[in-house]
């Protein structure tokens, strides 16, 4: 894997914004105003570069359309941290022959996660042969001259090589949602945890400067966005790579010294590198959220070990206590992964010890997915798919419980939340910690920080009122 980092100049992306213009001439010639189509698979990570190819379609001409049906060019971003994901993109794949019998100018292109690996790559080669493009997250800001490359000559296009990662300024986005926007502010990820593929296929961690950061999310905060998302694979190592003495606490800071009336939240964190600095910084400004999703993946530390985590059950407990003591409020979340290789029903057992010792609010629970070409996918793996369902279910029960007491504990307290939207006769809103609560109001309220008092709790959500 290329280990270096190139900086898109602007005169590169210069000629990509001519390239959009060169596909509006396209189809202008032939009268036509196509429609694109973007399907996202996996992380936020997918969702925000989701952002930037829409982006690049508007501004080449393209209406965004919500399906395959009848769009001019279907882009597939894809995720390829388990398999589950992969089967389904590869079948969803397969199914796209058929659209693009009916409208037989559809442009098929593939890209993300999945487009890193050769393996891939090959077997869309040989076996998928309507799909036109695939490009991998180092070629993203190139998609506009493969677009064009594609439409006029017909041709089958793939840049996937193991370039070095790329950070692009300037990008177009279109984003989804008027009020909660992701921000990507470093790429790639240098831990290899042994069983994850990310490493391998979106490069090495490389940071974007704080003042491009600082300045996009000026504009959002500016625009009216009220909830805005720092992403990166471990946003606590921001700035190792850059060398200026800036790490993430100080660049959370900056952005949180911008005024208005707003949110600021961050995923994801590794615990290696999780600091007090940060803790004391969420905790002396009103914009950042109270929320730290840690992952912690294991409470065991022989797993943890395989895992090449790097911190033990020791060290990821006082993490959280000290994340406690600066907030004593703070919700938290985190990952963790059921059945790795070779974990024994003790080691399990130390998972579920951690989980009651912690008191999540919540948790997003996997069952082991082995990724070809990772370490972890060589080991020894004796336990069956039944036993890990088994552990799986008991852990699923243990969270539930623990979240339904911890959401009852809402009930009877006034909170600021910000209304999101409406679902059916309600609206809906989240906490400064991101927990769901649904109540009647009008929905003029959407978009807007109010107090509502919580009335009643599920495991997974809050009931209120206005006040
Ligand atoms: S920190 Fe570990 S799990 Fe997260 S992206 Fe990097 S290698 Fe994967």
């Amino acid at each position: 894997m290329n280990q270096k980092t190139t900086v898109i100049s602007p005169e590169a992306l210069r000629i990509q914004q001519e390239n959009c213009q060169k596909i509006r001439d396209y189809w202008s010639a032939l009268g036509i105003t196509p429609v694109a189509f973007v399907d996202t698979y996996g992380c936020q990570q997918n969702e925000a570069d989701s952002e930037r190819i829409r982006g690049m379609l508007e501004e080449a001409g393209y209406g965004l359309t919500d399906t395959e049906e009848g769009a001019d060019v279907v882009v597939l971003n894809t995720c390829a941290v388990r398999e589950h994901a992969e089967q389904r993109v590869f079948g969803n794949v397969g199914a796209l022959v058929h659209t693009k019998r009916r409208h037989p100018r559809q442009k098929i292109f593939l890209c993300g996660c999945m487009a890193g690996q050769p393996e891939v790559v090959e077997r869309l080669k040989k076996s998928f042969p309507h799909v036109d493009g695939v490009f991998n997250t180092h070629h993203l800001w190139e998609f506009p001259g493969l677009l064009l490359r594609c439409l006029t000559t017909g041709k089958r296009v793939f840049a996937v090589g193991d370039e070095a990662g790329s950070i692009a300024e300037g990008i177009p986005v279109t984003r989804q949602n008027k009020l909660k926007a992701w921000v990507s502010i470093m790429y790639g990820c240098n831990n290899f945890c042994s069983y994850c593929i990310v490493p391998y296929v979106r490069g090495r961690e490389r940071s974007r400067k704080p003042e491009d950061v600082i300045a996009e999310c000026r504009e959002l905060i500016e625009g009216g966005y009220k909830d805005i998302t720092l992403l990166g694979q471990n946003v606590n190592s921001y700035g190792k790579d850059l060398g200026i003495g800036v790490d993430f606490a100080d660049l959370l800071e900056e952005i949180a010294k911008i005024p208005g009336d707003y949110l600021l939240r961050f995923m994801t964190s590794h615990p290696k590198d999780a600091t007090e600095k940060l803790y004391a910084v969420m905790a002396g400004s009103p914009h950042i959220a109270k929320q730290l999703h840690l992952p912690f993946q294991s409470g065991n530390d022989r797993v943890l070990k395989a895992m090449n985590r790097h911190y033990d059950r020791a060290k990821y407990l006082e993490l959280v206590r000290q994340a406690r003591a600066a907030m004593p409020d703070i919700v938290l979340t985190s990952d963790v992964i059921v059945g790795f290789p070779g974990e024994t029903a003790e080691e399990f057992e130390d998972t579920l010890s951690l989980i009651e010792a912690v008191g999540y609010d919540a948790l997003f629970t996997f069952i082991y997915s082995p990724r070809p070409g990772t370490p972890a996918a060589k080991l020894p793996d004796p336990v069956s798919r039944r036993e890990k369902n088994a552990w799986f279910d008991r852990l699923c029960e243990t969270q539930n419980r623990i979240s339904a007491a911890r959401h009852r504990a809402y009930v009877g307290k006034t909170y600021r939340v910000l209304v999101d939207g409406r679902d059916g006769e309600q609206l809906t809103a989240r906490t400064e910690g991101g927990r769901l609560v649904r109540f009647s109001g009008p929905d003029e309220l959407i978009g807007q920080f109010i107090p509502v008092r919580i009335t009643d709790s599920t495991t997974w959500s809050l009931c209120g009122e206005l006040v």
